[in-house]
């Protein structure tokens, strides 16, 4: 999949920066090396004119091949000797040459003039990183989700923590083809928490998330209907949205109201049940209200193949300011 020439030039010049950083450190060690054992550094000047004078040796003629065994046997010799004062300092030819991040393709992104997996990778991080809002996702956990705030109530505090337990399962035993779930309920009862938490556990598989609001996607999915379709082919917001290992599509029924849209997202969550990808809807919308708003059919294909999780309680940050009043 391409991804367009602004993220292809941004990932090599990430894949550039990794090089030059892995050469310069590299560079680093050898001068300390060098500094340590000033008989190492005349040792490779030797393994230079050594390997200039088999060069030459061919250029000239003559009696090549005797010429050239005895060329070779100097430079093994000196290898060794190379190896032998590394060794000395407990180093290897490993510790002083650069350590890539991808060893494959020595960061350079092509391997054989082929583009190599980590390009494709990088490639595809930054596209995802480019549609999803920015959340710190750190900060949306399953350990710091807390349970306190249904306490009040012992139907929600019981009901939520099944929906807790259920989402740490689902992380734990995420894949690419994992079912799809349906977070229905009210502001502020820790829908988009449990989402990042999963996202979160998703990228650390692995796998490429997008995660932001209806919202957000519909501004990005109107803005490539009026923007003249790439040249580069399929790297478009909707391709991607589609394409994407697991979405998450928060707060469905928020953004503002277009047949464009609906029609834009109906597709996404078609086309991504048609893969067997997963997605995650949060709303706040009834089925009939989802019905009502995109289309009996997008209704009917939530109602059909996700799995639906109810949050209910009263508003946790409605909670927190009430406490927050209380103490004061
Ligand atoms: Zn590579």
């Amino acid at each position: 999949m391409g991804y367009g020439k602004k993220i292809y030039d941004e990932a090599m010049a990430r894949l550039e920066g990794r090089r030059r950083q892995a050469e310069a450190q590299a560079g680093q060690r050898l001068e300390a090396f060098y500094r340590q054992c000033p008989q190492a550094r005349e040792v490779k000047g030797q393994m230079g004119s050594n390997a200039a004078k088999a060069a030459k040796a061919v250029l000239q003629g003559g009696d090549v091949r005797a010429e050239l065994e005895k060329l070779r046997d100097r430079g093994v010799a000196l290898q060794n000797e190379y190896e032998a004062l590394l060794a000395g300092h407990g180093l290897s030819l490993a510790s002083v040459s650069p350590q890539y991040a991808c060893q494959a393709c020595r960061d350079t992104g092509f391997v054989d003039g082929r583009m190599c997996g980590c390009l494709r990778q990088l490639q595809r991080a930054l596209a995802y990183e480019g549609l999803s809002m920015r959340v710190p996702l750190g900060k949306s956990t399953f350990e710091n989700f807390s349970l306190d705030y249904y306490q009040d109530d012992p139907r929600a505090c019981q009901q939520m923590g099944n929906v807790l337990r259920v989402c740490k399962d689902y992380a734990a035993r995420f894949r690419g083809d994992s079912s799809s779930l349906l977070f229905k309920g009210g502001t502020g009862l820790g829908k988009t928490h449990l989402s990042l938490a999963i996202a979160g556990q998703a990228i650390e598989k692995g796998f490429g998330v997008i995660y932001g609001s209806a919202q957000s996607f519909a501004v990005a999915l109107e803005k490539e209907r009026f923007d003249r379709p790439s040249p580069d082919g399929p790297g478009d917001a909707n391709s991607q949205l589609v394409g994407c290992d697991l979405l998450i599509l928060d707060d469905l029924g928020t953004e503002f109201p277009s047949q464009y849209v609906a029609a834009a997202l109906y597709n996404v969550v078609n086309s991504r049940m048609l893969a067997a990808k997963p997605t995650i809807i949060s709303t706040n919308l009834s089925m009939k209200d989802l019905e009502d708003r995109y289309s009996e059919r997008f209704a009917s294909r939530i109602s059909g193949y996700y799995g639906k999780l109810e949050f209910i309680g009263t508003d946790v940050r409605v909670q927190m300011q009430q406490r927050r009043q209380a103490r004061q």
